[in-house]
């Protein structure tokens, strides 16, 4: 059986690396001819666009998945006409476009952080007086990774903001005859939330509608990128864990959504504030590799073929660190008792995630002893790991 995937970077390589021992094959389609899956499977370099090479690579196909979300939707409704697409191209529409994202958690009952549209430069000052200062502008589309985005604190920064946005009318928010609908507003302003944590869910739901959800966990980013996961998520309230499984539970309804999805929220005064979604395997998943039952690739494999889902029971405590930019010392990762070292193949670039690493542990004592003898890599302050930790110590204290 060869499932296609759009999409060659990491995490693609690490569905397939989980779904051979299933007997699954696997084909890919990416435009960069260094996509990573290169390595370990068969691969199409070509345009998500190019309607030619999508006939081919949908060839044979059991079924098509994808492990990036910002595939054009329209690649995803082409093959669907040829072969099952799972997650639904649907979900992708949803999660591609921030404004589309917030409208469904709304409608859904599923609480975000307060936000307002902005069309363009002509709208910022009305959404600043909707929603007030300080605040976060960010592209609806193709931001991530904290890219296209402005912090707001002062009157300066809206002004500084304005004079890098295009108008309202430049940037597609006008609708012409025989065209895609046109976006109402390719920016959204959020109030910035001085929260306690961000923490993230991963729950996957099968075609027959069972479903399955991991313990919360907890991320802490830095310049928008995330550095640090601890799985489970430390002193995790059950009312938490609950609400973050009935937001991912509506998700699945309403989507009629077959894989994993990722919910990323922010902890505030008590309760979740939805920020983002992904509809698909998670850079806040990877410690499910050696930290639970069956990992998160695993599962959206089980999920998207049609087998029963596997348990997404934690074992013991989890950290896990990205490596970014460029990579520690092998041998000096793996003396720490039970790290774990994955890395990707790809070229070093500053700001690129080239692997990460897992530290699984028996209790969240032995995981701190376990994160103190990581190598001097490490412990250097731009890769901010003592300072994560300090955080996420005293948003307990
Ligand atoms: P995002 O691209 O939405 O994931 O945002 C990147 C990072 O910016 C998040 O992980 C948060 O650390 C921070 N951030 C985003 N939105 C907000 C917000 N409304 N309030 C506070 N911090 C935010």
């Amino acid at each position: 059986m060869t499932i296609g995937i759009l999409g060659g970077g990491q995490l693609g390589y690490m569905l397939a690396l989980a779904g051979y021992p299933l007997g699954l094959h696997f084909r890919f389609l990416d435009p960069s001819p260094e996509a990573p899956v290169g390595r370990i499977a068969s691969r199409i370099t070509a345009q998500f666009t190019d309607r030619s090479a999508l006939k081919k690579f949908a060839a044979g196909l059991e079924l098509v998945t994808y492990e990036f979300e910002n595939v054009p939707v329209e690649t995803a409704r082409f093959l669907a006409e040829r072969v099952p697409v799972l997650p639904p191209p649907a979900a992708l529409e949803a999660a591609q476009d921030r404004l589309n994202e917030k409208r469904l958690f709304q409608k859904l009952g599923i609480a975000t952080t307060e936000f307002a549209a902005v069309a363009g430069r002509e709208a910022l000052d009305g959404a600043v007086r909707q929603i007030g200062l300080p605040a976060i502008l960010k592209s609806c589309r193709m931001g991530y990774d904290g890219k296209g985005q402005w912090i707001l604190r002062s009157t300066e920064d809206v002004s500084g903001a304005k004079s890098e946005l295009p108008a309202a009318n430049a940037s597609g928010a006008r609708k012409r005859k025989g065209a895609e609908p046109a976006r109402e507003a390719p920016f959204v302003l959020e109030r910035l939330v001085p929260f306690t944590r961000e923490l993230s869910v991963l729950a996957v739901r099968g075609r027959t509608g069972e479903t399955a959800v991991y313990p919360l966990v907890e991320n802490h980013h830095r310049g928008g990128i995330l550095r640090l996961s601890l799985a489970p998520a430390p002193q995790l309230d059950r009312a938490i864990q609950q609400a973050a499984e009935d937001a991912a539970r509506r998700v699945f309804d309403m989507l009629q959504y077959v894989g994993v999805l990722a919910i990323e929220f922010f902890e505030h005064e008590g309760r979740l504030l939805a920020n983002e979604m992904a509809p698909r395997v998670h850079n806040s998943g990877h410690w499910t590799i050696e930290g639970a039952v069956t990992s998160q690739f695993e599962n959206h494999l089980r999920a998207v073929v049609g087998l029963p889902l596997g348990s997404t029971r934690a074992i013991g405590c989890s950290a896990m660190l990205n490596l970014i930019g460029e990579v520690p010392d092998s041998a000096e990762v793996l003396e720490v008792r039970d790290a774990h070292l994955h890395l990707y193949g790809k070229s070093a670039r500053a700001g690129r995630k080239l692997g990460h690493v897992t530290l699984r542990a028996s209790s969240p004592e032995q995981l701190a002893s376990r994160l103190a003898e990581l190598p001097t890599y490490f412990h250097r302050p731009e890769v901010g790991l003592d300072a994560a930790l300090t955080r996420s110590a005293s948003s307990r204290a």
